[in-house]
């Protein structure tokens, strides 16, 4: 005969963790708990297969019933009550549990065993009338709805009977003015409970049922039928959840922490989720229900003498009042911890003097508690390094890279508002409303804050000298979002409740004004603002012992090396700081906006012919040349990947009047002169156009310039005993006669500047392959190149046809309806551009099998993208500075993940 029913409970587990298929995520979970002697709630599991005939029958299997009555009698036993009985009666809860979780999608009813026949044992074994009311009008609300509502297939949404027992509700608040629930009397309930009943006798039909049996199995035929509802089969075909898994029921027994002084319920953490600190941590609230700890009526009391400490909580702890249930807990913490390998979040309740554990799972963390926690397990011996460096994810590492408000002081600190955490890390400073304010006071000495309704491109300055920037409105993706995370500036978007007037130079939020010059504190990393001043830890990892064993460990794990995109030595520094092993792509156009420089380029760009381009080129040389040095010099012998002049040359262009009118000026021509030249130079696809080698092949000259101001850079470093290794890159290759053309003048020019200084250096000339093509013909350019490295930004603009400056205005409907799963340009595109990716590596290695090859794109610093690169044989990633430690870890991830 099939087993149909599990028991689980302290002393009673019949399944265990791994019978998920079988008796669902939470009913393994139950199970698991406990075997290992964890006081839950007893109860018992139908399994899924029971879900799989009901579905399929409409009945249950024969032997059911039975199995159900032998299980119900072991639970009572365990409970000391029984299921109807009016002296001591036990009460239910039944809930769904499939083998994925699926939140929210599936029925469940708790109090079940509340009637007319049991409310007065349970008024005497609690002691409290107005709770059993309160619970009895909770069950009538529940069964209504998801037994008897549904039964009659009735659209909830529109004539829900819940939402008319929920009109009552604030009928009777209104008449008799009251605002919370909680404040409704023992009298208020118990007249709901036969209002409500009178109800459903009215618009449904139907009485209430008195005989708990019944209440019990209508509630297991509900949540059975659940798993046929519309919203779980739509939740299922978007989660590719097959519907032949079935869900499990689990039926058990309620415990109540109001009954009275001698029972509490509260949360705890086996460390302390903000800091990671390895002390039990947690609140409890004794004579009450869980829902009174998240409404925020009392005020929770520490769990312990530590939590009393970090909290500054004088109100008495449950280690003082509750002695011996406080060490259960503290041993059971314990243990759970060991069991699951991690830190725990536990709900508890405590019933007349009796511990149960409702639930355990592990505990959200911030970054940095999430390192420390992964580190100190591990050296305690509770976890290898490998399971550590599993343990944090990627992105928290950017906690530390930033400076950080105190987690300890933002604990009791007054939150003023919530926005979007567009960029990451903590910052204190006075209100400015604009741009030019925040430059000018920022000038003063003084630490600002841009406050906006939302930035564009004209608030640049500004949001550069602030310590961090709030705005009103805007997403993720908004400008103020993405300028300040490529910054590392911390930045709140979309705090919708301030009300910004920049004219009196006020912001009201929340019934407080505030104005310029006000100290406000934001955290970026979570999107929480304060109207005061708080504490900030400054960025330095390297103070952070936890992140250097964490790091030092990843770094002996990871096949992969990280390198930077850096254009300048600040960034070049940085990011040797960060561990960065290289400079993966250093691009020389940046070094062309500087002031003194734009207005030698635009000579170059506007000059009728070579001479002249010659001229302003050789103007320009001592600038690229001191730029070398000094990424060279931050480098100290590290490799450094310098890429020939790339985009298209009508961006250095001067496109407003009054700029026009100074280059005509000093070019010596009429403004309508200048203005034709610059037409002519004007593309209908830009980024198609004249830009990458093209500019390399049709003036050699550039590129002679550009080789002779890196060789000379690296050759005067050398003479000073300095060790440089430039790697000369090539991009917008497409065939290997570009490639070769370009290699070409490399050489020349290098050879005849190391004569010329009488030095040797060693250096290497490779390719980007970003366009598809180059990784069709992968074999060939392999002949021209040292090494290759993938420019995916433009091989996936290239590979979908998608314009990278444009792809904004259809990429939300692309994701929204599911054209695209992910934004190809942020993680990639592992069908389509992975799969050139994996030709290009193969056919480059086939001619040249130890061939070096990287990837610059952005998606070198994109988690997901790493540990693909990781897969087909890379081997380095580069990415932006801040990202560097996120690719570290990654990368050993990757490792261990392919072990
Ligand atoms: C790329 O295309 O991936 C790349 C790194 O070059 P850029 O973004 O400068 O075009
Ligand atoms: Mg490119």
């Amino acid at each position: 005969m099939k087993k149909n029913i599990y028991l689980f409970g302290p002393g009673m587990g019949e399944g265990n963790a791994g019978m998920k298929e079988l008796l669902g995520g939470k009913g393994a979970n139950l199970a698991e708990m406990s075997n290992l002697g964890i006081p839950v709630p007893p109860g018992f599991t139908i399994t899924t297969e029971v879900c799989t005939y009901y579905v399929q029958h409409r009945k249950y299997p024969s032997d059911l019933g039975n199995e159900v009555e032998q299980a119900l009698k072991r639970v009572e036993k365990a409970m000391g009550a029984k299921f109807g009985d009016p002296e001591s009666p036990l009460l239910l809860s039944v809930r769904s549990g499939a083998r994925a979780s699926m939140p929210g999608m599936m029925e469940t009813i708790l109090n079940v065993g509340i009637t007319e026949e049991t409310i007065p044992g349970l008024i005497k074994k609690s002691g409290n009338e107005r709770f059993v009311y309160d619970a009895y009008r909770r069950l009538i609300m529940m069964y209504s709805d998801v037994v008897l509502e549904k039964a009659q297939g009735i659209d909830p949404e529109e004539h829900g009977i819940r939402k008319q027992f929920e009109r009552e509700i604030e009928e009777t608040k209104k008449r008799k003015g009251l605002k919370d629930d909680t404040e409704l009397s023992t009298e208020d309930l118990r007249q709901l409970c036969q209002t409500f009943k009178a109800k459903l006798k009215e618009v449904l039909k139907v009485d209430f049922p008195g005989d708990p049996t019944e209440q019990l199995w209508e509630s297991i035929r509900a949540v059975f039928k659940s798993w046929m509802g519309k919203r779980a089969i739509s939740y299922r075909n978007i989660e590719d959840i097959p519907d032949d898994w079935g869900t499990a029921v689990n039926v058990q027994a309620m415990v109540f922490g109001n009954m009275g002084e001698n029972s509490a319920t509260g949360v705890a953490f086996t460390r302390d989720p903000a800091t990671g600190d390895k002390i039990f941590y947690g609140e409890f609230l004794p004579n009450a229900q869980g829902e009174d700890v998240v409404a925020g009526i009392r005020t929770p009391q520490p769990l312990n003498e530590a939590t009393k400490a970090v909290l500054a909580n004088e109100l008495s702890s449950m280690e003082e009042t509750m002695p011996q249930i406080y060490e259960e807990l503290n041993s059971l913490q314990k243990k759970l911890e060991t069991h699951y390998r991690d830190m725990q979040d536990i709900e508890f309740t405590v019933q007349e003097g009796k511990l149960f554990i409702l639930q355990t799972r592990t505990g959200k963390r911030g970054g940095a508690a999430a390192i420390k926690i992964a580190v100190d397990m591990c050296e305690e011996g509770l976890i290898s390094q490998k399971e550590a460096l599993l343990q944090v994810k990627p992105e928290q590492i950017s906690d530390l890279l930033h400076p950080m408000v105190s987690p300890k002081a933002e604990r009791t600190a007054t939150k003023l508002a919530d926005g979007l955490p567009a960029g990451p890390g903590g910052a204190v400073g006075q209100i400015v409303f604009t741009a030019d304010d925040a430059e000018t006071q920022s000038k003063e000495g003084k630490k600002v804050i841009l406050v906006r309704a939302e930035t564009s491109p004209e608030d640049v300055h500004g949001m550069h000298v602030a310590e961090g920037v709030l705005t009103s409105t805007g997403g993720m993706t908004s400008h103020a979002a993405l300028v300040a995370r490529g910054w590392g500036k911390c930045c709140i978007v979309g705090c919708s409740a301030l009300n910004i007037d920049v004219s009196t130079r006020t912001v009201k939020v929340g019934g407080k004004t505030l104005k310029e010059g006000d100290w406000i504190t934001l955290n970026g990393t979570k999107g929480t603002v304060y109207a005061e001043t708080l504490p900030l830890f400054p960025a330095d990892p390297e103070k952070n012992l936890s992140y250097k064993k964490l790091m030092i460990w990843a770094d002996e794990i990871r096949g992969l090396k990280v390198r930077a995109n850096a254009d300048t030595s600040e960034d070049a520094k940085l990011s040797r700081k960060f561990g960065a092993v290289g400079i993966g792509l250093c691009r020389t156009e940046h070094m062309f906006f500087g002031p003194e420089r734009i207005k030698l380029v635009r000579e170059m760009i506007l000059a009728d012919n070579k001479e002249m381009r010659q001229k302003a080129l050789g103007k320009l040389l001592p600038y690229q040349k001191e730029d070398f040095i000094m990424i060279f010099r931050a480098m100290n012998g590290m490799p450094v990947t310098i890429r020939t002049l790339d985009p298209p040359l009508h961006e250095f262009l001067p496109h407003n009047k009054s700029a026009q009118a100074e280059m005509a000026k000093q070019m010596r021509i009429s403004p309508e002169a200048l203005r034709e030249k610059v037409e002519l130079l004007s593309e209908v696809n830009p980024m198609l156009g004249h830009r990458g080698c093209r500019l390399g092949i049709t003036y050699p000259e550039i590129t002679e310039m550009q080789v002779q101001a890196i060789m000379e850079a690296a050759c005067e470093l050398t003479k000073k005993g300095i060790k440089v290794l430039p790697e000369i890159m090539i991009p917008l290759v497409g065939t290997k006669e570009e490639l070769h053309n370009q290699r070409e003048i490399v050489v020349r020019i290098a050879e005849v500047t190391k004569k010329k200084y009488g030095v040797d250096v060693n250096y290497l000339i490779g390719t980007m392959i970003e366009i598809p093509r180059a990784a069709v013909v992968a074999d060939e350019i392999a002949e021209f190149a040292d090494f290759f490295s993938f420019g995916t930004n433009d091989l996936t603009q290239l590979t979908f046809g998608y314009s990278r400056d444009d792809v904004v205005k259809f990429l939300p409907d692309y994701l929204e309806n599911k054209i695209l799963a992910n934004d190809p340009f942020q993680t990639i595109d592992r069908k389509g551009v992975g799969e050139l990716m994996k030709i290009g590596i193969q056919r480059g290695r086939l001619k040249k099998p130890n061939l070096k090859i990287g990837i610059c794109g952005e998606h070198g610093g994109d988690p997901k993208s790493i540990a693909f690169c990781h897969q087909i044989g890379i081997d380095y990633v580069s990415c932006s500075t801040y990202r560097i430690p996120i690719a570290r870890l990654t990368a050993a991830q990757a490792n261990i993940n392919s072990q």
